[in-house]
């Protein structure tokens, strides 16, 4: 790997303090495009984690006490420094995980969008008060306040592909709800994490709030997850990942955002031109690499062949090359997920399937692939790719495309596509999903609406409202009041 003659070592944040590791190891993070290394983070120790959530819960303590007014101020300061900041960020964040430049920016404002929406959000929420005379042999001489307080020390893991976005809707409302929080980046996203993490600390946030630790997850994943001093984790990223930490991080609450196969029905009453544009940039953008991405479509037979005559046409018209010049499609985040997706492709041609559109690769540059007549025996029918491949399975009625979108491990979005209202809402009420879309693509957002996955997709609710509420808990107070 070569090395960019001005990339930076960084360092990572604790206490408020830049330090360097006692380590002294750095890890290189390369670009997936320009294919050199775009910097260095630093790969801390056991001692550090420890150190940085022992100062964690020393500030949140007095942290719990300040107002929402108090707390909101260094939030406000945060989402503006970040837009003021848009295109240091966003060069970082293409560079890094090769992002479209135009997508990272908006990546970045609707960042700050997010947490001067979670501020609001937290200013308004209420707590309750309940008399004690509504249960049987109750009186009113008994008054309970249910107020929410905050957790403790939130461990917050994102994943690589919104390094900005999917990290700070943990921090904003953690902290706005009260606690402290240990951040910990995807490594190919640490920079842009650090990034991040430079305009809250420029904000003022008092030492020992926010701790960013880096390292691969690898090395100190299992320690963070199970160290005694965290009180509650929120992760995105892969289901194999999030279910070994559910596993290990027994007793404290936990919310996962995990890994996705959403389906698009197209009933044969479709707007079939709508439908395939939709399909299209659902299945695409950032080459695939969103959770929400479609990754299978499951179509009427009657209508597939021109559903499919209608993908193709849209897939040539997609731009293939550099984030630079705001490709679609991208090279994807390192050469294994590449050998990944092409291995899915392979399996899919061995058994039968047809390829309409593209299987072709240049080093982890997958062009955009169309698989038609996929069957259930075909291992792309129900992996996450993570890549710019899309497989199609005819289906003879409803029913069927309910049973195959089902059978899938995972639970994320799923989108119907078909002119019957009526249609819409019966199979929204029968496929088991977080959320279903009727004509639209599968995506996130806005990012107050509730976000969920089921089955193999996660565990929990995030969307602004949500994510406090997750980290915060009830608590009663009862007064109880002489005659
Ligand atoms: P990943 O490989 O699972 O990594 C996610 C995070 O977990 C990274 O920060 C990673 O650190 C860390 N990690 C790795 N091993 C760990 C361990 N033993 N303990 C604790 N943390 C550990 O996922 P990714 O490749 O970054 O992201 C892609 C996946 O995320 C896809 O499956 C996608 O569907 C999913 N995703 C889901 C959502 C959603 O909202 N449902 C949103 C975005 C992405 P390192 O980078 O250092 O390994």
């Amino acid at each position: 790997m070569t090395t960019e003659p001005n990339a930076i070592t960084y360092k990572f944040y604790i206490n408020g303090e830049w330090r360097e590791s006692k380590s002294g190891q750095t890890i290189e993070i390369q670009s997936p495009y320009l294919r050199n290394s775009v910097g260095k983070i630093q790969a801390i120790t056991h001692d550090e984690v420890d150190e940085a959530i022992h100062s964690a819960h020393l500030s949140q303590k007095k942290w719990a006490y300040s107002s929402l007014q108090e707390r909101a101020t260094y939030l406000y300061k945060w989402a503006d420094n970040l837009v003021e900041k848009q295109d240091e960020i966003a060069k970082i964040i293409m560079q890094e995980v090769g992002k479209g430049y135009q997508d990272a920016k908006k990546e970045v404002v609707r960042t700050a969008d997010f947490i001067r929406y979670t501020v609001e959000e937290a200013l308004h929420m209420h707590g309750e008060s309940m008399m004690g005379d509504s249960f049987p042999g109750g009186s009113k001489s008994k008054l309970a306040i249910v107020s929410r307080v905050p957790l403790g020390v939130i461990l917050a893991i994102s994943p690589f592909n919104y390094p900005i976005n999917l990290a700070a809707s943990k921090v904003a409302p953690a902290l706005m709800a009260g606690n402290a929080v240990i951040f910990k980046p995807a490594t190919n996203g640490a920079i842009s994490g650090t990034k991040m993490i430079e305009a809250l600390d420029q904000a003022g946030l008092p030492k020992g709030l926010i701790s960013l630790v880096t390292g691969r997850g690898s090395v100190i994943g299992d320690y963070l997850v199970e160290h005694k001093g965290i009180n509650m984790i929120s992760f995105t990223g892969g289901t194999k990942t999030g279910m070994n930490l559910a596993q290990k991080a027994a007793k404290i609450p936990l919310v996962l955002e995990l890994g996705g196969k959403d389906p698009a029905i197209v009933r044969e009453d479709a707007d079939l031109l709508e439908a395939a544009k939709h399909i299209i940039s659902g299945a695409f953008s950032y080459s695939g690499q969103r959770c929400t991405a479609i990754k299978r479509v499951l179509v009427h037979e009657s209508v597939a062949d021109t559903l499919v005559s209608l993908l193709k046409a849209e897939v040539e018209k997609l731009s293939v090359g550099s984030p630079e010049k705001d490709s679609v499609i991208v090279p994807l985040i390192d050469d294994v997920s590449a050998d990944y997706v092409q291995g899915l492709v392979n399996d899919a041609v061995e058994k039968g399937a047809t390829v309409i559109v593209g299987n072709k690769r240049e080093h982890n540059l997958i062009y955009p692939t169309l698989i038609d007549h996929v069957t259930r025996e075909m291992t792309v029918a129900w992996e996450e790719p993570f890549g710019p491949i899309l497989p199609i399975i005819r289906v003879s009625s409803d029913q069927e495309a309910i049973d195959i979108a089902n059978e899938s491990e995972f639970g994320l979005q799923a989108s119907v596509f078909t002119s019957d209202i009526n249609k819409a809402l019966t199979i929204a009420n029968l496929i088991d999903t977080g959320t279903i879309q009727i004509n639209s693509r599968t995506e996130r957002g806005p990012d107050h609406f509730p976000f969920i996955g089921v089955k193999g997709s996660g565990m929990g609710v995030q969307g602004i409202h949500k994510s406090l509420e997750s980290m915060t808990r009830e608590k009663v107070t009862v007064l109880n009041i002489k005659d």
